[in-house]
């Protein structure tokens, strides 16, 4: 090893910390898949795959499965561990800026830091872990919809409500590794259902795939007028939206519906953050335009005066974008 000379030990470190190793690791862990991503450190992605989580026995497999996915593929392509940066994780659950996983009832995971966990089975290769929606927020920010600007709110509308909150660039983790928890905005005080986080009035009780199911099945013992696709079978909100786009009257009502609780909610949300850009992502935004539309019409007439213009995309990287922002946040640091 070379001798510093006259340089400082700061001098020395500064250098060494400002070279960035050529690669790193972007894991998206999900319930039902493990997605990992193998990247260059400008962010181009190499390969990808998946392995199947063993949620077995609390989940204790899955971090060494992840260790052993990493280790097969730095070998298979004769990769040193000494050029990778580190790894970043997404995680189903809260998770504290030092890598504390709050409990994951996905994965049976109880409360434990999975970053230095996964760091100690990989040999010290450091490791970054945050909550999945708050990374995939992160890699719309990064090269999806909200390219190109520093705040964005992110909206995943699937099974459920996801929200992230990246601001400076940055993932916004919170006190409690809660911030972003759009879903679980109270919206109504009045509803009597039970929402899977066990409170009552939840918007993904109203917003999400399931929510507007719920809302038509409602609509169906109302015995409003009810749209054409309802007529005894099971529905998705698919079926909604296409029938809505159809002209479908009481489709369109529960769109609309959709539409209010959701620009509501982010008008809410945009007089705390303020956000560049809104990005709104998920199965449901496959609906496209009309999904915007039924949104912003009401989102621009709930919203403070100075981010009534604030603009909504749709999410672009679709499954990819827990990865990407996975490998993000340590590639960020
Ligand atoms: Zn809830």
């Amino acid at each position: 090893m070379k001798r510093p000379g006259k340089r400082t030990l700061m001098q020395v470190f500064r250098k060494e910390r400002t070279k960035m190793k050529p690669y790193a690791f972007g894991i998206d862990l999900g319930g039902t898949t493990v997605k990992c991503g193998f990247f260059k450190n400008d962010g181009s992605l190499i390969e990808k795959w998946e392995i199947p989580p063993i949620k077995d026995n609390g989940g204790v497999q899955i971090l060494p499965d992840i260790a052993a996915a990493i280790k097969g593929k730095l070998s298979e392509r004769d990769v040193s561990p000494e050029d990778v940066e580190g790894v970043g994780i997404g995680v189903p659950g809260p998770v504290l800026a030092n890598g504390v996983v709050n409990g994951c009832v996905n994965l049976g995971w109880g409360v434990f830091n999975v970053a230095e966990e996964l760091s100690g089975l990989l040999g010290g290769i450091p490791v970054v872990a945050a909550n999945d929606a708050n990374v995939a927020a992160l890699g719309e920010q990064w090269k999806g919809g909200g390219e190109g600007n520093q705040n964005v709110v992110m909206v995943t509308l699937g099974t459920g409500v996801g929200g992230g909150i990246i601001v400076g660039g940055r993932i916004l983790a919170g006190g409690h590794g809660a911030a972003g928890e759009i879903g679980h905005i109270q919206m109504r005080k009045d509803e009597t259902a039970v929402c899977g986080c066990g409170k009552k009035g939840c918007l993904e009780q109203y917003a999400s795939a399931t929510g507007i199911v719920r809302m038509a099945h409602l609509a169906l013992k109302e015995e409003r007028k009810l749209p054409s696709l309802l007529d005894g079978k099971e529905i998705t909100s698919k079926e909604i939206f296409d029938a809505a786009k159809a002209g479908d009257d009481a489709a369109l009502g529960l769109v609309d519906t959709l539409g209010e609780m959701l620009g509501t909610a982010l008008a809410h949300i945009t007089a705390v953050v303020d956000p560049d850009v809104i990005v709104i992502g998920g199965g449901v935004s496959k609906a496209g335009q009309i999904l915007i539309d039924a949104i912003t019409k009401h989102y621009r007439t709930a919203a403070f005066h100075a981010c009534r213009d604030t603009e909504f995309k749709l999410a672009v990287l679709g499954n990819d974008a827990g990865m990407y922002g996975a490998v993000r946040t340590i590639l960020n640091r």
